[in-house]
């Protein structure tokens, strides 16, 4: 096993030293957007790992092997290791994933998809909308509509 630098463990900041630069894009990200490569978020088994872990070996199951899908609140997660926004145990909203899909690009946190019909397992991209923010998708909820400027996309179109 070879152990590769995270430079994210030897930040100002674990050095305790003022942070001076302000990130607005997530980590993985270059500043116009793009996809910068491949991150682990904090808490996820890989976290700081930059080999190809041997989970992802033929034949070998993780740990946290749930079949590859599960369902929460209504939500169908799958299991997507390799992706930068995935969640601690490796899964990732599927209709995060069909949106992205669509748009061949990976979707920022904040960027939130909503369920046309409001049923939150019915992922057909038909059902789907993309919203900006947060803050755009609860204006949609509350008044049936908001600024276009505020929708990505839009499956009713
Ligand atoms: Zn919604």
């Amino acid at each position: 096993m070879s152990i590769k630098l995270d430079i994210n463990r030897f930040s100002a900041e674990t050095l305790g030293l003022p942070v001076l630069l302000e990130v607005d894009m997530p980590r993985g990200y270059k500043k116009d957007g793009s996809f910068a490569g491949k991150v682990y978020q904090k808490g996820h088994p890989f976290y700081g790992n930059l080999d190809k872990p041997n989970y992802f070996k033929k034949g070998h199951k993780p740990y946290y092997w749930k079949g590859g899908k599960y369902k929460n609140n209504g939500y169908i997660f799958i299991l997507k290791p390799e992706h930068p926004f995935c969640n601690a145990i490796g899964y990732v909203r599927e209709h995060r994933l069909v949106v992205e899909k669509y748009l061949k690009r990976y979707l920022k946190p904040k960027e939130r998809v909503h369920h046309i019909n409001e049923i939150k397992d019915d992922n057909r991209i038909e059902n789907l909308m993309l919203f900006k923010n947060q803050t755009y998708h609860s204006w949609f909820h509350c008044k049936g509509f908001c600024n276009p400027k505020g929708i990505i996309f839009d499956g009713r179109q």
